[in-house]
């Protein structure tokens, strides 16, 4: 295959799609690699592209709503809610699957992962398609996940023939994912919408013990990964000090930290400790700093609540583990 083509023109990417061919699509979350839900080949293509295992489900992408009847069986009336709520947006939910739902998408199990996302690039492609379209997040498989089409560029160049780019992703982490048992919600990975967000809606909610044999990739002990090794902490000045004689890369919100002056290079992820804005910044400046040949990327803590406890979930799926001394 020749060099991967960027491009904004929509018509070209759906065409693409509807002649079986995987793709890189902008969400307001990360990129994704895409398939429509009819191609067998270009779904096996996703797994085989991304070197994901086959027993990891992919999220369907669905225009509007009323899409949900050709994907879901059935509806409980607090997933009703919560897409009524959050959709368009980043929220996806598991629903009992329609039987015309390949069994490579949802890896064999009979719930199936579907959400509406929020970008007008996105939406305007899957209502031109016309069916949905499967795509996990558009890395090889344990790796940081895209937030740009460069990001998507950089990963899969000549193994696909297009990249539509939508910009720079709003949201910039994966969704937030809920499931459902008898009618409770059940929260299978952290996102921007936060347990509190679920809670409003539909009055009990709870967390997914994880288990084992994880059920969510995102819940893998190992994901996101940059290549340099990554520690994070609440005392960033401590560890700044004692790594001061290497090449250190900082990514920190808020105030600049005591002893930055020795890292090499520094990431602010918001100077006003937005959360929504450090993670809509989290990808890219790993990306940047995962460049950098550094030793070591140094990573603040964020405060372990809402959008904080999916950075920090991230962020301790990305630690090697291995602290240089
Ligand atoms: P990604 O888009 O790369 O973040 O991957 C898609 C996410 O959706 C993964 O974390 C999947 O495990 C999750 N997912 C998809 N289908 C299901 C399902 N039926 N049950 C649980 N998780 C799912
Ligand atoms: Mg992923």
């Amino acid at each position: 295959m020749r060099g991967t083509i960027v491009t904004k023109d929509i018509a070209a990417a759906s065409a693409a799609l509807q002649s079986g061919e995987v793709i890189g699509m902008p969400t307001e979350t990360v990129y994704g690699l895409a398939a429509v839900i009819d191609s067998h080949e270009a779904l096996t293509r996703i797994f085989d592209i991304k070197k994901r295992p086959r027993n990891n489900p992919l999220i369907l992408h669905i225009s509007d709503v009323m899409q949900l009847d050709e994907v879901a069986a059935s509806i409980p009336e607090a997933a009703s809610a919560l897409a009524s709520a959050f959709w368009p947006g980043p929220l996806t939910l598991l629903l009992k699957k329609h039987p015309s739902v390949p069994g490579i998408i949802t890896a064999g199990l009979e719930t199936v992962a579907v959400r509406v996302p929020n970008h007008p690039v996105t939406i305007e492609l899957l209502k031109a398609v016309g069916k949905p379209v499967a795509a996990p997040s558009a890395n090889p498989f344990g790796s940081i996940s895209p937030t740009e089409a460069s990001h998507v560029h950089k990963y899969f160049n000549g193994q696909i023939p297009l990249i539509l780019d939508g910009g720079s992703c709003a949201v910039g982490i994966e969704s937030t994912i809920v499931g459902f048992e008898n009618n409770i919600a059940v929260i299978h990975r952290h996102g921007t919408i936060s347990e509190a967000q679920i809670t409003a809606v539909c009055e009990t909610t709870k967390v997914h013990s994880g288990g084992a044999k994880p059920v969510a990739p995102g819940m893998y002990p190992r994901h996101y990964a940059p290549k340099t090794p990554l520690i994070f902490s609440n005392d960033v000045s401590e560890l700044l000090q004692k790594f001061s004689d290497r090449k250190v890369g900082l990514l920190y919100y808020g105030e600049k930290p005591a002893g930055i002056e020795s890292c090499t290079v520094t990431c602010s992820l918001s100077k006003t400790s937005d959360l929504n804005e450090a993670a809509a910044n989290l990808y890219t400046s790993l990306h940047r700093l995962d460049a950098c040949w550094l030793d070591l990327i140094i990573v603040q803590k964020f405060p372990d609540d809402g959008v904080g406890r999916a950075l920090n979930d991230k962020l301790k799926r990305a630690n090697y583990g291995t602290i240089i001394t």
